[in-house]
């Protein structure tokens, strides 16, 4: 049998560890026969005890990090993307398991997810001040994995220095991006072919942005001509960010956006009519048991959210949802299209873009699904 070369090794699948090698360092895997099988680092603290950087048995050669960010950010470079910020390191999808790499125009900020990424930070850090020597390099550490792998949790910047944010641009459109406080590294650069769908659709329309955060979906969409767009988030902070967004664009008119606070299933109980509806949630699972509560949570809320759109109305709804895979969430939204009573139609499947690679070995590194449906 082919080998599928996973880049995970569950802690209760080790027979042995070598304890006294640092946490974080790179070690070699052993078969039971004794055999090298490739090399990964060691996250002693983790239920994922280590993470394969190579299936061969030679050891990864001295500048392994650096040739793959050089290779992550080559292959972005080439993509044609319609911005000057984009994700340079996907994690397992660049084979540079559990680093995150997202640049914002002038500022890269790097979140380190596992020991073996710790241990490398620096070379990490130099190899993206090598490439680009003006750059702002900031370091951003997240609460969930910084308790998985016992990491600190403090975040500021190793080169340069600034605010903690910056002025992003994609499309027509600039975006204050708060890499020091905002969720994840800041900004949702994933979904950033979608929002160019939607905006491409918005036109004259009034569109309805559920689950808004800093109102990059409204900005592109106004940009892109819709007659009004109303985006409800649940975060003061989020909507600050965006409404301060909109002076940055001197085509944009402040007349266009309403700014919603409240719980998005609360507002839903008198919705607005719209002709462009939106649905960005949070993850509802990220993890398997979570996954039955969250797909009843999708059905209802998709369902609310196709009976309101006007005849001819598009829908774009998605999932972040680790645990919920494309073949559930497409049910999910056929089941929501014929319980909602409306003759609706799947247009198309929507995913992360082009800057966040999925590994083949890896096909859990897959996490945003979305489906553009029309309503009669
Ligand atoms: N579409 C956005 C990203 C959405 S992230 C973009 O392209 O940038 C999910 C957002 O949902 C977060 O801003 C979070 O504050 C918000 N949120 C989470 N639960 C909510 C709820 N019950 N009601 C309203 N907003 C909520």
């Amino acid at each position: 049998m082919r080998r599928r070369h996973h880049p995970w090794i569950y802690s209760q699948a080790i027979a042995y560890v070598d304890e006294s090698a640092p946490a974080g360092s790179i070690l070699p895997v052993r078969a039971a026969d004794g055999s090298v099988i490739g090399w990964g680092q060691h996250s002693p603290e983790s239920l994922i005890a280590v993470r394969m950087v190579s299936y061969s048995a030679e050891k990864p050669e001295e500048d392994w990090i650096e040739q793959r960010i050089k290779a992550a950010w080559s292959l972005r470079t080439g993509l044609g993307l319609d911005t000057d910020s984009y994700r340079i390191v996907n994690a397992e999808g660049d084979f540079l398991p559990g680093l995150v790499i997202d640049l914002y125009a002038d500022t890269a900020v790097v979140c380190p997810h596992t020991r073996g990424v710790e241990a490398g930070l620096e070379r990490i850090v130099d190899s993206l001040r090598g490439m680009r020597s003006d750059l702002h390099v900031f370091i951003r550490r997240d609460e969930h994995f910084a308790r998985v792998e016992k990491l600190s949790t403090a975040s500021g910047y190793a080169r340069g220095e600034g605010e903690g944010s910056t002025v992003i641009r994609e499309g027509g459109v600039r975006l204050r991006v708060d890499f020091a406080h905002g969720q994840k590294t800041g900004f949702y650069l994933d979904q950033r072919a979608n929002r160019t769908l939607i905006s491409r659709c918005s036109r004259d329309k009034t569109v309805l942005n559920l689950f808004s955060y800093t109102g990059a979906v409204a900005l592109r969409a106004a940009a892109a001509g819709a007659r009004k767009v109303i985006s409800v988030d649940s975060s003061r902070s989020a909507l600050d960010l965006a409404e301060a967004s909109v002076s940055l664009s001197p085509g944009l008119k402040s007349d266009a956006f309403e700014w919603v606070q409240a719980d998005v299933f609360t507002f839903l109980e008198s919705p607005p009519r719209c002709d462009v509806l939106v649905a960005d949630p949070p993850p509802f699972a990220r993890r398997r048991v979570e996954r039955e509560g969250a797909l009843k949570g999708y059905l209802s809320l998709f369902q609310q959210c196709l009976r309101i759109l006007s005849p001819g109305g598009l829908a774009f709804l998605f999932s972040c949802s680790g645990a919920v895979d494309r073949a559930t969430f497409q049910q999910v939204v056929a089941e929501a299209a014929l319980r909602s009573g409306r003759a609706a139609r799947l247009l198309g499947e929507l995913h992360a873009d082009l800057d966040h690679p999925v590994a083949a070995s890896h096909p859990e590194g897959e996490y945003l699904k979305g489906w553009m449906v029309h309503v009669q």
